[in-house]
């Protein structure tokens, strides 16, 4: 880790309240649609605290999976080759499925994940991410909802870590490196 301070960039409050609103629209999304079998996938770990606070609010039927791809490890830099670390423990052949991410940034990682569980035939796939990087993008990604698009800036809390530190924060800070 270089020497650094971190500053908040989104409070506790305004993210408890987007996530709210992102379940609201979710559950009306799911609900219109007539969903037979949602299963709720976390990309671990990034999304563990996300994706506990958002299903809580969901008033829907759902399983809930996680998937584990390879990420930043110690570095800050993203990686175009991805790889799936822990798969799914379970079938999402004919379910809806609703990816439930931390963070897009090149969008290599939700491009791969979408398209590995695309090969297994589900109904339907769709992503939620907490925050979206839009300036950063390399592919596109369909991405039906986003909590809050952000500049530039390599962010950390809320599950979202800086060589394993700063999951806990119950806020969202960006990392500012000192000389
Ligand atoms: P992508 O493949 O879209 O470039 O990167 C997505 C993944 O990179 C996210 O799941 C997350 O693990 C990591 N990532 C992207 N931006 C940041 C950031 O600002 N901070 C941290 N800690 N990880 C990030």
């Amino acid at each position: 880790m270089k020497k650094h301070h971190i500053e908040i960039l989104i409070p506790r409050q305004e993210v408890q309240q987007r996530i709210g609103e992102l379940a609201k629209e979710i559950c009306h999304f799911y609900r219109h649609n007539r969903s037979p079998k949602l299963v709720v996938i976390g990309l671990l770990r990034g999304s563990f605290m996300f994706m506990a606070d958002l299903v809580r609010q969901l008033d829907l039927p759902i399983e809930i999976d996680f998937l584990t791809a390879s990420s930043y490890g110690s570095n800050t830099e993203s990686s175009r080759d991805v790889k799936i670390l822990k798969d799914l423990d379970g079938e999402i052949y004919g379910k809806d499925v609703l990816i439930v991410e931390d963070i897009i940034d090149t969008g290599f990682t939700l491009n791969k994940v979408r398209e590995i569980l695309n090969l297994r035939e589900p109904r339907s796939i769709s992503i939620c991410t907490l925050l979206d990087k839009p300036s950063r993008r390399e592919v596109e990604v369909p991405v039906e909802w986003v909590g809050f698009a952000i500049p530039d800036e390599f962010v950390v809390g809320y599950g979202i870590d800086y060589a394993q530190h700063y999951r806990h924060l119950d806020y969202i800070a960006k990392v500012v490196l000192e000389e």
